[in-house]
């Protein structure tokens, strides 16, 4: 029974949602609702999968299930790092909604997601494996996880009651018997939703001793663009460390024992973790294949005969024999799990769909890792396969993103998907063949947020068209533009190339309106520059202050602020060191930075008498944000310090006008900004003061003997803002 709606292009099966909860009716219908096995890995590049066209290896149970079903070959994920690509999963939102934003975060598990909708419309629901999201997983019936990103050789798992297993044995192997286990265990009268969640092939690339030397020694051939050398494209990827040349470690990746014996070639500090945690017949079989191929490249390097790129090669090669083999258990688990719902009658009625949580990087660009948005890591595999609603051997060029999976399970189970909901139900592709529907989506949004954490890869986001790929960093405040027809590896921007810039024009239009479509608003999204040392050492030494320390004034800003400890220091000596003050103003920063450092408990212990807010500029400024964007940061920022401090008087300061004249378009969107603070003045906790007028000539324009660069103030331009601030503490009665 096919039944269509309209909502956002949705086609879904409906079984007659009576309650609004997706109930279904009779047992004829439960009798019919599909199965959904969900084998999901982590970091499995499309590049190693032979129904993608691997070169490198082979993959006889995913490619047999792609015989079967539907290979999506554009298929990305929203942001490319573990958790957040699970959370997107879960919720169908992206990053800055589903609020898991970069590993580390913890995953609100009282949000909606898809396991919960299904498990209260009757299905029953299992998690098996690795989940990485710091919180217990909710909306499920039974699971088992492995804490945090889990061990391949005898791991551990974290049970339901809250105990914790070493189970003996390989984790990809373990997981399937648990997930095999659980199904021959379930209440066979209920559809289920089994998620199958494999750590492989995740770094540290521990393979099974009986995929030893499938993948030898000289065997993989390199990807082109191996030895990059990151030139015609942003220096931010210069900055990352990935690289399998530099960041390789001696123990961790290369799998040598004891000290580093080549420090110019190997990176020392992590051990190989999974040996340790091997049993003595595991050790054993492990050093009778590792150790001999070891020897061998240790005497050619103590004997000087090995070039800097033979050594490059050898460690790509290393790379790939662990990485491949890694794989290779994951395909035979695909392979148990489909003999298993063969043997058991499962196969005319479940969903089976492989996944990972993005793509990686198999010596693309000389790295390994994923994170960037460039093809390698942007992609997921996705294949899918449901009798009798996917053809046999179909293909899709259908744009589609991780946060389509939770809308399209849903639409199956005829379970009707919420309105905030971000992503799209994949069943039109289905019905379709695998051609684009009308009306699909153009673009898909993309936005990593983990920039001063390992491997150093910038904060950036961008857009991704058919052919058009846009990417902007901010720190550096670049565009990269790449042609994927002309150049595929993403070797070149052409952003700058005249003949691009109509294309640049129109990809710079969609991303903005794609930011809005998705909601996105950067300037009330928290994000650190951890990644710029001095910021770093500022942060770690104010935040120190806040803890040593209450204080009465908190001063919370950008340069202007900061700028009270140099050009402004003999005014604030004279005005403010008299009462406990702390000064968090820190250069460049806009308001997600502010917010970022106040989320971290930057006022530490203060619950301050006053708090002097004036942020923004940077914003409206060289970004030229949308004024009412960076008032929605402002304001989330007043909401912070209320919440840290319920007392506290809020001096929200108009940001400070610049530029040459009234009419500046800075001074303008300053003018649109200051407009909408005043409203956030409730006249209890919260007031709003305009010095603009101190700052501003008669015709317009800003007096250079106090602002000498038109936006930063000078001892001079210090004293007219002292001179003002204080009767408004005093008024307040915050100040002696
Ligand atoms: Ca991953």
């Amino acid at each position: 029974m096919l039944v269509y709606f309209t909502r956002q292009c949705l086609v879904a099966f409906l079984f007659v949602d009576l309650l609004g909860l997706g109930q279904v009716g009779s047992a004829q219908e439960e009798a019919t609702r599909p199965n959904i096995v969900f084998v999901f890995s982590d970091d499995h590049a499309l590049q190693a999968i032979g129904a993608y066209g691997s070169k490198i290896n082979e993959t006889p149970n995913l490619d047999r299930l792609a015989s079967q079903g539907l290979v999506f070959d554009r298929s990305y994920c929203a942001n490319s790092i573990c958790g957040p690509s699970r959370a997107c999963i879960l919720t169908g939102l992206h990053s800055h909604l589903n609020g898991f934003r970069r590993n580390g975060d913890r995953f609100d598990g009282s949000q909606w997601v898809f396991p919960r909708a299904l498990q209260q419309t009757g299905y029953q629901t299992a998690l098996l494996g690795k989940w990485h999201l710091e919180t217990d997983p909710t909306g499920f019936d039974y699971w088992q996880v492995l804490p945090d990103q889990g061990h391949y050789y005898n791991p551990d798992f974290l049970m339901m009651d809250g105990s914790r297993q070493r189970v003996p044995g390989y984790c990809t192997d373990l997981i399937t018997d648990a997930s095999l286990k659980w199904l021959d265990q379930r209440d066979q009268s209920k559809p289920f939703l089994l998620m199958c969640q494999h750590k492989a092939p995740h770094r540290n690339w521990s393979p099974h001793p009986r995929h030893f030397g499938k993948y030898k020694l000289g065997t993989v051939p390199a990807p082109e663009s191996l030895r990059d050398d990151y030139s015609g494209r942003s220096r931010v990827l210069q900055e990352s460390e990935m690289t399998i040349k530099d960041h390789f470690y001696w123990g961790h990746d290369a799998k040598f024992h004891g000290p580093n014996e080549f420090p110019d070639h190997f990176r020392d500090g992590i051990p190989n973790g999974e040996y340790q945690r091997m049993s003595p017949e595991q050790k054993a079989a492990w050093d009778a294949y590792y150790q001999p191929e070891n020897e061998a490249f240790l005497t050619k390097m103590r004997a000087g005969e090995l070039s800097a790129d033979d050594i490059l090669v050898w460690k790509h090669q290393r790379y790939m024999h662990d990485y491949l083999g890694s794989v290779q258990a994951v395909d035979d688990s695909v392979g148990r799990v489909l003999e298993y719902l063969e043997a058991n009658n499962l196969t005319k009625n479940t969903i089976v769909v492989y996944s990972s949580d993005q793509g990686f990087y198999l010596g693309e660009h000389g790295w390994y890792d994923k994170r960037w948005m460039f093809e390698e890591s942007l992609r997921m595999p996705l294949i899918v396969k449901w009798p009798d609603h996917i053809a046999p051997g179909t293909r899709s060029n259908a744009l589609v993103q991780n946060i389509d999976y939770a809308p399209t399970f849903l639409a199956a189970a005829g379970v009707k998907i919420p309105e905030q909901v971000q992503g799209t139900s994949l069943l039109p592709v289905f019905a379709g063949g695998g051609a684009i529907p009308a009306n699909w989506r153009d673009a898909i949004y993309y936005a990593y947020y983990e920039s001063d954490s390992v491997h150093e890869v910038a904060i950036h986001d961008g857009v991704r068209t058919d052919r058009y790929k846009l990417m902007f960093f901010q720190r550096t405040n670049e565009w990269n533009l790449f042609d994927l027809v002309t150049d595929p590896n993403e070797m070149k921007s052409v952003h700058d190339d005249p003949q691009y810039r109509s294309i640049l024009r129109g990809m710079q239009q969609r991303y903005r309106d794609l930011r809005g479509f998705y909601q996105v608003n950067s300037a009330t999204i928290p994000v650190t520059r951890g990644d710029e040392a001095w910021w770093k050492q500022r942060d770690r030494e104010k935040t120190a202050l806040g803890k040593q320390q209450a204080h009465d004034l908190v001063f919370i800003g950008d340069s202007i602020t900061q700028g009270w400890e140099e050009e402004g220091k003999a005014m604030w000596d004279q005005h403010f060191a008299n009462v406990p003050s702390l000064n968090l103003g820190f250069s460049g920063d806009r308001t997600e930075h502010v917010l970022w450092r106040l989320r971290r408990g930057q006022m530490g212990i203060s619950k301050p008498r006053a708090a002097v807010i004036m942020i923004g500029t940077n914003n409206t400024g060289h970004r030229m944000q949308p004024p009412l964007e960076t008032a929605a940061g402002v304001s989330e920022i007043i909401g912070l310090v209320q919440q840290q401090s319920p007392a506290t008087k809020i001096v929200l300061l108009g940001v400070f006008p610049r530029g040459e004249t009234a009419f500046d378009p800075m001074r303008l969107n300053n003018v649109a900004l200051n407009q909408s603070l005043s409203r956030l003045d409730d006249g209890e906790k919260v007031f709003y003061r305009d010095l603009s007028s101190l700052f501003v000539k008669e015709d317009g324009t800003l007096p250079r003997e106090i602002m000498p660069d038109l936006l930063h103030l000078n001892e001079a331009g210090y004293q007219v803002w002292a001179e003002a601030l204080v009767p408004i503490l005093r008024e307040l009665e915050v100040y002696p």
